[in-house]
Order: C-alpha cells, then structure tokens, then sequence
C-alpha cells in the first residue's frame, strides 16, 4: 500500500486511471461477455440473422481469445487517457458541467444524440484516415485481424488506434457542454452498440438497407461487410457520412442485392 501511496503521490493520474479502467472495463467485460456467450454464442445460433460471408465452418472461439487480448490493452489506454485529462486539470478546461441546473433538463436529454452525432463523424473522418496505407499498417491492421468479427472485437485495437479512438470521445466535452451523466448513458449505449456491429449477427428486421429511415442506420450487416472487404461503410452508428462520401455498400443476407 505504500507503494501504492508513493506512486499515486509522484504520479497523480494513477487513481483516476484506476477508476476508469474499471468503469470501461467491467462493462465491457460484462455486454461483450453476455453478447459472445448468451446473445450471438460463437456465430453457431443464437438470436438474430447470420450475417453475409461467413463460412459455415467458422469457429469464433479460435479468434475470440486474440480479440479480448487486444481488447484488455485498449481499456488500459483508454482508463490512461482519462486518467491524464483528469490529473492535469483538462477536464477543468473543458464544457463538462457538474451542477444539473446550469443547463437545462432539455439540453440533457439533447446533448445524448448530438453527441452520437459528433462521436460519429469524428469517427468516420479517423476511420478514414486510418485506411490509408501509411496508417492502416500501423494503427488499423490489428482490427481487421477480425475478418468475421466477434464481440470481443469492439475493442481489439493496436494501442495506437485506442489512443486515438479515445481522443477523439475526449474531444466531445470540449465541443458541446455536457453532464458527466449524459456522458456515461452515451458512452454505454455506444459500447452496446459497437459490441452489436461486431456480434456477427443480425437483429435489424430484414431490408432495413432499403427502408427511408433503416437506410441511415449503420447495421452489424454493414459493418461485417467492412471487414469482410477492408472497406466501404466507414461509420459507427449512422450512415450519413457513407452516403454523403459514397463509401456506403450494404448488403441484404438474403438476397445478397447490393444498393448504395
Ligand atoms: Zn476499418
Ligand atoms: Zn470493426
């Protein structure tokens, strides 16, 4: 414990980081871990579709281990990066409010999808970035090691990519003013709903591709076409900015027509 003390004392970052790692990894650890065993269990059944290109014999199992490996160093670097905003007074610098009635009760329930919003053009904008061939080695390529993806691959990065997909969360409090509670319902809808695009199966009801409004949600479909191909459909939640830059390719499992 006195080491502890001593360590904590020449390195102030310490203790928050703790607590973030827990916070980013208990949860995690709990939706990724009840989606791989109990929702979509290692593509073999479950509920939901099976998602296009997966071959029949695929074994899950074989890559899941890899992924939470990835997965456990990316939570370190994120719960770091907290740590350090926390410990050198950024979050002090930031639009982070603390006192619910210095916003409206309105501005928080808004502030929750405009930060969807903003996390996912932040997000298509680095994804990109990460595909080109002077980064995609570097950052990217750990990732998609998943060919066909598991839970578990939500979060297998290279460090070098968890630091920047934690930077570019981070960034989000310094735009828009926001309570540390819309924060945390955002950041755990987001982790729900990175963990579903990597599940391997398919929840949305078939011809969601071609449905006036299905058609600007990023599915699981979408995204494991993404890994299947090593490109195309660059979002995370939205397919605004796939279809605005005309990197959107969707797929229906069944009929296997493509529309863009
Ligand atoms: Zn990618
Ligand atoms: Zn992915």
């Amino acid at each position: 414990m006195l080491l502890f003390d001593a360590l904590t004392a020449a390195y102030p970052f310490l203790w928050p980081a703790f607590f973030a790692v827990m916070l980013y990894g208990i949860r995690y650890l709990v939706i990724a871990g009840a989606m791989y065993l109990f929702v979509a269990p290692a593509h073999a059944g479950g509920w939901g579709r099976t998602l296009p290109g997966i071959p029949p014999g695929f074994d899950a199992r074989q890559h899941a281990g890899r992924e939470l490996r990835h997965s456990l160093v990316t939570i370190l670097v994120f719960g770091l990066v907290n740590g350090v905003l926390y410990s050198c007074g950024l979050i002090k610098a930031s639009l982070l409010y603390f006192r619910p009635e210095d916003h409206p009760v309105w501005w928080f329930w808004l502030s929750i999808p405009l930060m969807f919003m903003l996390h996912d053009t932040l997000f298509y904008w680095l994804h990109r970035l990460m595909h080109l061939p002077l980064l995609f080695g570097t950052m990217h390529r750990v990732h998609h090691r998943s060919v066909h993806p598991t839970a578990f691959a939500a979060y297998s990065f290279h460090p070098t990519e968890a630091l920047a997909e934690a930077l570019i969360v981070s960034l989000i409090i310094f735009i828009i003013p926001v309570h540390p509670l819309a924060f945390l319902i955002f950041q755990t809808l987001s982790t729900v709903y990175n963990i579903y695009g990597h599940c391997g199966r398919e929840f949305y009801p078939e011809g969601m591709n071609a449905h006036w409004l299905g058609r600007w949600i990023n599915t699981s479909t979408a995204h494991a076409i993404h890994h299947l191909k090593g490109r195309m459909n660059y979002g995370l939640y939205f397919m605004f900015w796939d279809r605005v830059m005309h990197t959107a390719e969707a797929r229906s499992p069944d009929t296997e027509a493509h529309t863009r």
